[in-house]
């Protein structure tokens, strides 16, 4: 299965005829496990439309992250980057043990060239987290992001064990373990229906770096709930009101800089490109796995580290369509004022069947609301400063 557009409406090569040329991958996800210990309702992986995990090796081996690891390298050194950095994802990236992932992550910076930074992350759901964790983490120089949806009877909600029992008390141990200089931040995919201060709060209680506040995954096919303004909001007022700043948000630090005329940081908002690349278990390349909420295959390029250097798909239509800026988005998307700052919201979220991706985000309303507010905000602040404010 495919999409009109970009897959089959994207012509690539008139671009390059213009003088568009791509932008290198900065970030190789790499998954390492395909499996879960927790079954979180809303997870794209395993409840949504691709289901492409059931096909592949539950455990990435070693002669497959050897390929990725030696891609990566070459990739960093055709394009000469300063740093990559490697994102170890799943499913739980945990569940591969910390004997593999001390292997994997030993041969990736024995593979990277010398004079180039490798930074690595770890996504994980902080359950499997212990004092060998903990080690592995030290010794690599590893940073580690933790998902967890606020306060434990919120969380419990939507992130449980396959057997039903909620999964906070488990990350609550893990995060207690994990030293301050290890923790890269807390992702929190939004619930309207969960109060947004206790949930803020919640979160802050960790005193994560950084916090990012996801949509969760749904496009035109599968809409969402209402609500994620007025959430969203809540949250941006509390956090911008506070007398000194507690945490980073992105999306909240994005917008501000976006409307400042600044460039943008994440997929979520703005026009920058997107310079990520996902590497599966059996050594698939991939398209951003957030896309695996659209159709089976939506994240395929036919490609694999196997045979293919990451290269090969600079120039595939997906990869394209997240790197070009304003070019990817439809008419109401161009007409819109807001569009440089808002982006047309989240790749995934613009999905429509069969026409593809080039409609508005189905958040398009809550991310306006979410603009407008900020905006007014950072105005009313300018004015009380007596600064100049262009409308
Ligand atoms: S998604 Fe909506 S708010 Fe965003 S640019 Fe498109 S029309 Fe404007």
């Amino acid at each position: 299965m495919s999409s009109d557009w970009p897959d089959a409406a994207l012509d690539v090569e008139a671009l390059l005829r213009a003088g568009w040329r791509p932008t290198p991958f900065r970030d190789v996800v790499l998954k390492v496990h395909q499996r879960c210990n927790l079954a979180c309702d809303y997870c794209y992986v395993y409840t949504m439309a691709d289901q492409s995990w059931r096909d592949r090796p539950a455990v990435m081996d070693r002669r497959t992250w050897r390929i990725a690891a030696r891609r990566t390298a070459a990739h960093a050194d055709a394009h000469d980057l300063d740093g990559m950095r490697l994102v170890l994802h799943g499913g739980e990236p945990l569940l591969a043990g910390t004997a593999r992932l001390d292997e994997l992550i030993g041969d990736f910076r024995a593979a990277f060239p010398a004079g180039r930074r490798l930074e690595v992350l770890i996504q994980t759901n902080a359950t499997l987290i212990d004092e060998a964790a903990v080690a592995l983490f030290d010794r690599h120089d590893v940073r580690v992001g933790v998902s967890l949806d606020g306060p434990a009877e919120a969380n419990d909600l939507r992130r449980r064990r396959p057997d039903g029992r909620g999964s906070a008390a488990g990350v609550d141990r893990g995060l207690r373990l994990l030293p301050p200089d290890r923790f890269a931040g807390l992702l929190c995919v939004i619930d309207p229906a969960t109060d947004p201060i206790a949930c803020y709060e919640a979160l802050l209680s960790y005193r994560p770096p950084a916090i990012d506040l996801l949509l969760p995954h749904a496009n035109w096919d599968s809409p969402p709930a209402g609500g994620y303004a007025q959430w969203l909001i809540a949250v941006f007022d509390r956090w911008y009101d506070a007398p000194r700043q507690e945490t980073s948000i992105r999306l909240f630090e994005d917008v501000m800089t976006l409307l400042l005329g600044g460039p943008g940081r994440s997929e979520q908002v703005g026009l920058s490109p997107v310079a990520v690349v996902v590497v599966e278990t059996d050594g698939a390349i991939e398209l951003v796995d957030s896309l695996k909420s659209a159709y089976p295959g939506a994240c395929a390029t036919g490609r694999n580290v196997a045979d293919d250097e990451f290269d090969a798909v600079l120039r595939h239509p997906g990869v394209v369509a997240r790197q070009i800026g304003a070019d990817a988005l439809g008419d109401t998307c161009r007409a819109c004022p807001l569009h440089r700052v808002c982006g047309g919201g989240h790749y995934a979220h613009r999905y429509r069947s069969p026409d593809g991706f080039r409609n508005p985000s189905v958040y398009c309303a809550d991310l306006a609301a979410l603009i407008h507010h900020v905006r007014d905000r950072i105005a009313a602040d300018l004015r009380a400063q007596s600064l100049p404010v262009r409308e």
